[in-house]
């Protein structure tokens, strides 16, 4: 059978892997992995010690190993709290490392009872691997894949329940005056569960750091670099599939086209640096007044498109309206203090119409709102009076 002390430097060996795991990310500049990496080298001390029980003096691989062993899961606590942009509880960390510390060198020197060290540093990894968990699966609404939340709040929970089983289980029977290196069965599973934790919570750490730098990648790539406001390509993208969805539940999607007037006077009177802040102005003022649910995108120069998925004509006229007369204001202290107007084409989706013929009849409208004298919204006609 597998020997712990084998099991010890298994795992040892496992988090010097995932240190140059977690190295590969260092560049990503995202926070918690510096804490991660922490982690991972407090445990790998602390697993060696553990592992020279019989070489080493009492106090550092009794205090020092469980010491630094506790350390090194609060750590991983850290990193997930900095990765989601959270609060780090480090007093509460610090009393409760600091009393598993003090509990192992009591029932050590006062009372030697490995039984009670080991209920005491479980019940701190056990608590902390619960606190994991819990986090991940609050944070669940930044993931862009759920996978890797799952799989961490999974591990994390599992690991937690072994820990506190563990623990009871000591509780429960003080005569299992077993030392905890004794290569029994039920000893080795859980001596497997106490130290699987550290690369099992790396992987999934690792796991969400590459969903996240995936979602900033997609996000850059369907972004206007001077705007912000979602790309055409993006556009069509999202249109496609909430084209889908109204035609499959029949629900209104309506799209108002708008282009910026006169705009090539404010490039040549104020400067196109003047122009482009005008665009910056206008996306964030429109992003600010427009649903989660919309998409507002930049169509190319200073035309704009707002995807209103839910919307009929007489909400989409109300919101074109809207954001007309919100623009034609500058605001006050604002980006830009050009005044700048915008004219609107609202069309709603017809039937089975596809999304080009949409914004064809969109960008119809708009050119209708041009000759109608500009700051002006018009309605398309219907798909079947456009033929
Ligand atoms: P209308 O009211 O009919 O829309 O007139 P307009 O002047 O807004 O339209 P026109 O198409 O004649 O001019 C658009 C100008 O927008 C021309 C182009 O140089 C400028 N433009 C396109 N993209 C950008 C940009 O990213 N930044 C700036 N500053 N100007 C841009
Ligand atoms: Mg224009
Ligand atoms: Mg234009």
């Amino acid at each position: 059978m597998l020997s712990p002390i084998t099991l010890l430097l298994i795992t040892a060996a496992l988090c010097v892997v995932m240190l140059f795991v977690l190295g590969s990310l260092a560049r990503s500049g995202m926070a918690g992995v510096s804490a991660w990496r922490a982690a991972n080298v407090l445990a790998f001390v602390a697993l060696l010690l553990y592992a020279g029980r019989d070489t080493l003096p009492g106090p550092l691989t009794i205090e020092g190993a469980n010491g630094l062993f506790a350390l090194s899961i609060a750590a991983i606590h850290v990193g997930f709290r900095q990765f989601f942009g959270q609060a780090v509880p480090y007093r509460l960390l610090a009393a409760g490392w600091l009393a598993t510390v003090t509990g192992v060198a009591f029932f050590h020197y006062a009372i030697d009872a490995i039984e009670i060290r080991t209920v005491v540093v479980s019940m701190f990894h056990g608590l902390v691997c619960a606190a994991i968990g819990v986090t991940v699966l609050r944070s669940l609404s930044q993931a862009r894949a759920r996978y890797p939340f799952y799989f961490t709040a999974g591990v994390a929970l599992l690991l937690a329940l072994g820990h506190l089983g563990r623990g009871l289980m000591y509780a429960l029977q003080p005569d299992m005056q077993t030392a905890f290196y004794q290569a029994t069965t039920i000893n080795l599973v859980f001596l497997s569960v106490g130290t699987v934790v550290l690369p099992l919570l790396t992987m999934g750490a690792v796991m969400m750091v590459h969903d996240r730098l995936l979602a900033e990648a997609d996000d850059r790539a369907n972004r206007d670099y001077l705007t912000g406001a979602w790309t055409r390509r993006a556009l069509f993208q999202m249109a496609e599939h909430e084209l889908r969805r109204a035609q499959r539940h029949r629900h209104p999607v309506s799209l108002l086209v708008l282009d910026v007037d006169r705009f090539k006077q404010i490039n040549d009177s104020c400067g196109h640096a003047e122009g482009d802040r005008v665009l910056v102005d206008l996306v964030r003022r429109a992003g600010a007044m427009v649903r989660d649910i919309d998409c507002f995108a930049r169509l190319g120069g200073e035309e704009f498109a707002l995807l209103l998925p839910y919307s009929d004509t007489a909400a989409a006229m109300h919101v074109a309206q809207r954001l007309r007369q919100l623009l034609e204001q500058p605001e006050p202290g604002a980006l830009t203090m050009t005044a700048y107007t915008v004219s609107i084409g609202v069309a709603t989706l017809d039937r089975d119409e596809p999304f080009s013929a949409l914004l064809g009849r969109a960008d119809a409208a708009l050119y209708k709102a041009k000759h109608a004298g500009r700051n002006v919204v018009r309605l398309a006609e219907t798909a079947s009076a456009c033929g």
